[in-house]
């Protein structure tokens, strides 16, 4: 592995010049490493943040001025609507639209997700590509294994890189790999401006992580697909969502309590939070979002056990 590097200064050269590492706000080494391996993969610069919901905010600050409007895929992760809310009050509109179809016009960014954390939906690429606004897509839940955004039009990819990328439940991370070098610098002036940077340990477990990136969703994906299939199948299975690509689905189940009594009643799936882990989570979503979703809607991460164990601990739960 490379070194961790936990320093938070580097002295200058002999000559008293700054070297390419002088202090952590401004660039570490490990960061450096970590997103070196992330915009390859990417195809882009990449720059990392201490967490999605950081990444987040340094790009929209950093893009858009008070007044600016952001058209959000409606259904996608709860929290980024509320990080927007936040910022309502430095001058910032929502409107939310269907991402299979063409974004509204009259806004300075279009915000996808691909897919749409939890209801699964894929955005149309090509139609947003299209709208005259900059294109910011978070691709966590797709990884740069199934989709590199910046191929299909896109500005910007944004990942939590707490999920997949690092993959271990283990580090808070995000990232923004950018299409464009210039404004990938801009942005990183503004995190050193704004001090929204992240840490040289959780770099490390990203880079570690990265290594067997490939490995670990291709696996996922393939036991989501069997476990998406025999969901469909069930009884107590209402509807399932995936769509046919990485390690993350949900399903509903009659209401609220059947979904409680499933979520409390599996043993191999852990009942938590969170996604893009080696172990397999489930949560009932309407706990976090409410009403926005159906009281009965489950989201599964799905992990790296064998497949037959997983679904016999989930058809026992459902029984
Ligand atoms: N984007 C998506 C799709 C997410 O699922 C999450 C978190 O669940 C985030 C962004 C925010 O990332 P973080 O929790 O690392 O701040």
């Amino acid at each position: 592995m490379e070194p961790l590097d936990r320093s938070t200064r580097w002295p200058y050269d002999e000559r008293g010049e700054v070297r390419e590492f002088s202090y952590q706000r401004f660039n570490s080494p490990t960061v450096a490493a970590a997103e070196a391996a992330l915009g390859e993969l990417d195809g882009g610069p990449a720059l990392l943040f201490p967490s999605g919901a950081g990444a987040t905010t340094a790009l929209v600050l950093s893009l858009l001025d008070p007044g600016d409007t952001i058209a959000l895929a409606e259904g996608c992760y709860y929290g980024t609507g509320l990080t927007f809310a936040a910022l309502a009050r430095w001058g910032l509109a929502v409107v939310e639209f269907d991402q299979t179809g063409a974004p509204p016009e009259g806004v300075q960014l279009v915000w996808l997700e691909a897919p749409s954390n939890p209801f699964l939906t894929m955005p149309d690429l090509e139609a947003a590509a299209a709208h005259p606004a900059p294109v910011v897509v978070d691709a966590t839940a797709a990884t740069p294994v199934h989709l590199r955004p910046l191929e299909h039009g896109a500005d910007f990819v944004l990942h939590s890189a707490t999920k997949y990328l690092a993959g271990h439940d283990d580090a808070l991370l995000g990232a923004v790999v950018c299409r464009d070098d210039a404004f990938a610098e801009e942005l990183r002036t503004f995190r050193s401006r704004t001090g929204i940077v992240a840490a040289p340990d959780a770099a490390w477990l990203l880079l570690r992580g990265l290594k067997t990136l490939d490995l670990r969703v291709r696996r996922q994906t393939e036991t989501a697909a069997l476990i998406a299939e025999r969901l469909g199948a069930h009884p107590a299975v209402e509807t399932v969502r995936y769509p046919g690509l990485g390690g993350l689905l949900s399903f509903d189940v009659a209401d609220a309590d059947t979904a409680r009594k499933v979520e409390t009643s599996t043993r191999v799936v852990v009942n938590a939070t969170s996604l893009g882990g080696v172990t397999s989570a489930i949560e009932s979503r309407s706990r976090w979002e409410g009403d926005r979703v159906p009281p009965g809607l489950l989201r599964l991460s799905v992990g790296l056990e064998d497949p037959e164990t997983l679904w016999a601990d989930l058809e026992r739960a459902l029984g």
